[in-house]
C-alpha cells in the first residue's frame, strides 16, 4: 500500500505556520523524527495541540511515495506549561529540540532522544529559572553520547596520558577540539601558537564534575555545574562540543547567554 494511517506516541519539538496559514511541526517519537503537515482552517483544534512541548499520541496520514505526512489526529498526553511560563525554561526547552532536530535525533537514535528529551521536560517544568540554562548544558553533554562524539575525559587525546588520579594536573581545552589535553600537550599547543583565548584550563575538580554529570539526573547535573567555580569554562565547552556536533550555532544558545549577561 503507498498510503496508510499510522499512531505514535511523541513529542512536537517546533511549529512553523505558513504564509498561507498551514503548519509544519516537527515531531519526535521513538519510531523517528517526522515533519508533520497541517491544514489551517477549519482543523484549528489540530493546531493549538500541536505545539512545542506537548507531549501526544498522534495519527498520521503517510503517503509513501511522495513522503507527505499530514497530521489528521492529536490526544495530548502531557502539556508541561510550567515551561512557558518562564524564558530561560522555554529557550532551555527549545536548545533540547533544536539540538535533536539539528542531529537528526543523535544520528538516527530516536528513541534514545525521545526518553531523553522527555524526562528533560518533566525535570526543568519543575525547575528553578536560574538552574534552566545550566541542565540544558547536562542535556547537551548527555547527548553527544549516542552521538559517539563524548569525549574522553580519562585521557589527553594527543598522547594518551590519564588525566585523572594524584599525578593529574590541570587540563586543557582548545576550542575545536574533540576532547582534552594534558598541561604538557596544551603547553605545547600554546607554544606553538594557538590562541591563549580559545583555551579553557580546567583544575582536576571540574573535569571530574564533567565526567560525573551522566550519572545525574538533569536538575542534580545543573547544580553541580551551577555550583562548580568552572562552570563558565565548563559551559562553554560543553556548547562548544555541541555546536561542533550540531555544525553551526545553536540559536537558542545565543538567546540564553544575551539573558546571562544581564543577570550579572
Ligand atoms: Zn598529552
Amino acid at each position: 500500500m503507498a498510503e496508510r494511517n499510522e499512531r505514535h506516541r511523541g513529542i512536537f519539538l517546533h511549529a512553523r505556520d505558513t504564509a498561507r496559514g498551514d503548519r509544519i511541526a516537527t515531531f519526535l517519537s521513538e519510531e523517528g523524527i517526522f515533519s508533520l503537515f497541517l491544514f489551517g482552517g477549519p482543523r484549528s483544534s489540530l493546531k493549538s495541540a500541536a505545539m512545542p512541548y506537548h507531549c501526544a499520541d498522534v495519527e498520521i496520514y503517510h503517503d509513501r511515495r511522495t513522503e507527505f505526512l499530514k497530521l489528521t489526529g492529536v490526544e495530548i498526553v502531557e502539556t508541561f506549561d510550567a515551561i512557558h511560563g518562564s524564558f530561560g525554561q522555554m529557550q532551555a526547552a527549545a536548545g533540547a529540540a533544536e539540538f535533536i532536530i539539528r542531529t537528526s535525533a543523535f544520528g538516527g537514535d530516536s528513541a534514545h532522544a525521545f526518553r531523553m528529551m522527555l524526562s528533560f521536560l518533566h525535570e526543568v517544568a519543575e525547575m528553578d529559572e536560574t538552574l534552566a540554562s545550566w541542565a540544558l548544558d547536562a542535556f547537551l553533554w548527555d547527548g553527544l553520547e549516542p552521538l559517539g562524539i563524548a569525549p574522553d575525559t580519562n585521557h589527553c587525546e594527543q598522547c594518551g596520558r590519564p588525566l585523572f588520579g594524584l599525578q593529574a594536573s590541570a587540563a586543557l581545552y582548545a576550542r575545536g577540539d574533540r576532547g582534552f589535553l594534558c598541561a604538557a600537550c596544551g603547553e605545547m599547543r600554546i607554544h606553538n601558537g594557538f590562541p591563549q583565548t580559545a583555551i579553557y584550563r580546567l583544575a582536576p575538580q571540574a573535569l571530574e564534575c564533567l565526567r560525573s554529570l551522566g550519572e545525574f539526573h538533569f536538575s542534580q547535573a545543573a547544580e553541580r555545574l551551577a555550583s562548580s567555580p568552572a562552570r563558565d569554562s565548563l559551559g562553554s565547552i560543553i556548547e562548544l562540543l555541541a555546536e561542533q556536533a550540531a555544525e553551526g550555532p545553536l540559536q537558542a544558545l545565543l538567546l540564553l547567554h544575551d539573558r546571562r549577561i544581564l543577570d550579572r
